[in-house]
């Protein structure tokens, strides 16, 4: 049984495989947890506190229970989480290739050590593999140009302005930050999420567990993306796009041309930002519901309800801004990821190249998926959501494992008796 991959996914993978007494290996191309490590910026912590985005059977050490993992906590806790049950990983092999074996059941997997072959696959090679940048700006614009996963810090930049494109959890805390470090900073906002970061003394994911929303299932595959702008940053707050202008950050509306160093933006900030606080205040209202039919003790917070006004550059917004003019030397793409399973060379993709799979088994028997964006639900990519959907995944495979061993009995037995392979 092979897992790919060693981020949360291959890891919560291997612990359930381990309780399940299935040998496995799983192969990891760098180190343990190393999007955590090098793929992300310098100063990120985790976006849910320490007592939330975690495994269920390991507290974080270094890190106060209602406070934000540094992202090298988050790497260290993978490894050492990874230690305690000695999961069998081996670092630094690259899966090359999974193909279905010729007249043998199971696969062929090719790696940059050499042939290992598996009756089970498990991709665990994350929901975030792939930048995506939207082809908008030509390289030939003559602009510095990178996606989030390629920034470190605001002293990696060239000097001058910047323009962020995408106000997702990523694109407003660097948006902050760099306009924090001296630059004027342009930041152009689609449709989002923004839940309150504490309400009523709850972080949001506590209102998201109670009120069953990490539970909620996909919405279809063809319904249009909305990203959640939150964040841990300074000890976690809520973000507000008003606190953003305020502090001379320029919110423009989504990026959606490009002419002759003149970037247009779409007529939509007013309407991103209203539908952002809409979805704002239904979490409050939601919250305050539950606390009322429950009988919760909870402090109220009204002023937690009151919006200021828009700022003038949600009231007038910029539609067009020249590049040059506004000293902007370099754009920054916080525009999300796809995934690249060119490497698994299986039938268990759609026209369109997606996982096609139900809770992570998919079309193509004995292949399986984990860490998928809404893999079984909204919680899946995160810490202790995937750990849940390895455990599914786990139980089937051990299933089919049974089913695997089953032998008809002897024809001297009762003809009419059927057996049924046990479940391990
Ligand atoms: C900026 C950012 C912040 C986030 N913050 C949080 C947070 O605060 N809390 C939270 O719960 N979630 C957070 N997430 C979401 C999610 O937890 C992370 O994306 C997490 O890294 C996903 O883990 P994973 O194991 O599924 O995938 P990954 O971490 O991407 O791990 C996949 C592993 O597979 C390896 N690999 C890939 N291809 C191959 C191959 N062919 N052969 C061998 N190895 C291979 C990679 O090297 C990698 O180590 C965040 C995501 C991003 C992008």
């Amino acid at each position: 049984m092979l897992v790919v991959g060693a981020g949360q996914a291959g890891i919560a993978m291997s612990e359930h495989l381990t309780a399940q007494d299935i040998d496995h290996l799983v192969l990891e191309r760098h180190r343990i947890a190393e999007r955590w490590r090098t793929e992300r910026w310098d100063s990120l912590v985790a976006n849910g506190p320490a007592w939330h985005d975690r495994f269920p059977g390991l507290e974080f050490t270094e890190v106060g229970a209602d406070e934000f993992a540094s992202k090298d906590q988050v790497a260290d806790y993978m490894a050492t989480y990874a230690q305690t049950f000695h999961a069998p990983i081996r670092c630094g092999v690259e899966v090359t290739s999974v193909r279905r074996r010729e007249s043998a059941p199971g696969f062929v997997a090719e790696t940059s050590e050499g042939t290992v072959l598996a009756r089970h696959v498990v991709a665990a090679t994350g929901p975030f593999q792939k930048p995506v940048i939207p082809a908008l700006v030509p390289e030939s614009a003559g602009i510095h140009q990178l996606h989030s996963s390629d920034y470190r810090n605001p002293g990696q930049l060239p000097p001058g302005n910047v323009l962020v494109v995408g106000a997702g959890s990523s694109g407003v805390q660097i948006a902050e930050e760099l306009q924090q470090s001296g630059r004027q900073v342009h930041l152009a906002i689609g449709p989002h999420d923004r839940p309150p970061r504490r309400y009523r003394s709850r972080d949001f994911v506590w209102w998201l567990g109670v009120l069953n929303k990490w539970e909620a299932t996909a919405p279809s595959p063809d319904a249009s993306h909305v990203t959640i702008a939150v964040s841990g940053a300074h000890g976690g707050r809520t973000v507000d796009f008003r606190d953003l202008a305020a502090t001379g950050i320029h919110l423009v509306g989504r990026a959606e041309a490009y002419h002759d160093g003149t970037v247009r933006f779409a007529d939509d900030l007013e309407r991103n930002i209203a539908a952002g606080d809409a979805n704002y205040l239904t979490l409050l209202h939601e919250a305050d519901a539950y606390v009322e039919r429950n009988g919760l003790d909870l402090p109220e917070e009204p002023e937690a309800h009151r919006l200021g006004p828009y700022p003038d550059c949600v009231t007038a917004p910029l539609r067009e801004l020249d590049l040059a003019a506004a000293g902007i030397t370099t754009i920054l793409w916080a525009t999300g990821f796809t995934v690249d399973y060119g490497w698994l060379q299986v039938d268990a993709f759609d026209e369109r190249g997606r996982p096609q799979h139900e809770r992570g088994v998919s079309s193509e028997p004995g292949v399986h998926f984990l860490g998928l964006p809404w893999q079984s639900r909204r919680g899946s990519s995160f810490i202790w959501g995937v750990w849940h959907d390895a455990r599914h995944l786990a139980e089937h495979i051990a299933i089919q494992r049974a089913y695997l061993r089953y032998a008809p009995q002897q024809a001297a037995e009762d003809s009419t008796t059927t057996t049924q392979p046990s479940a391990v």
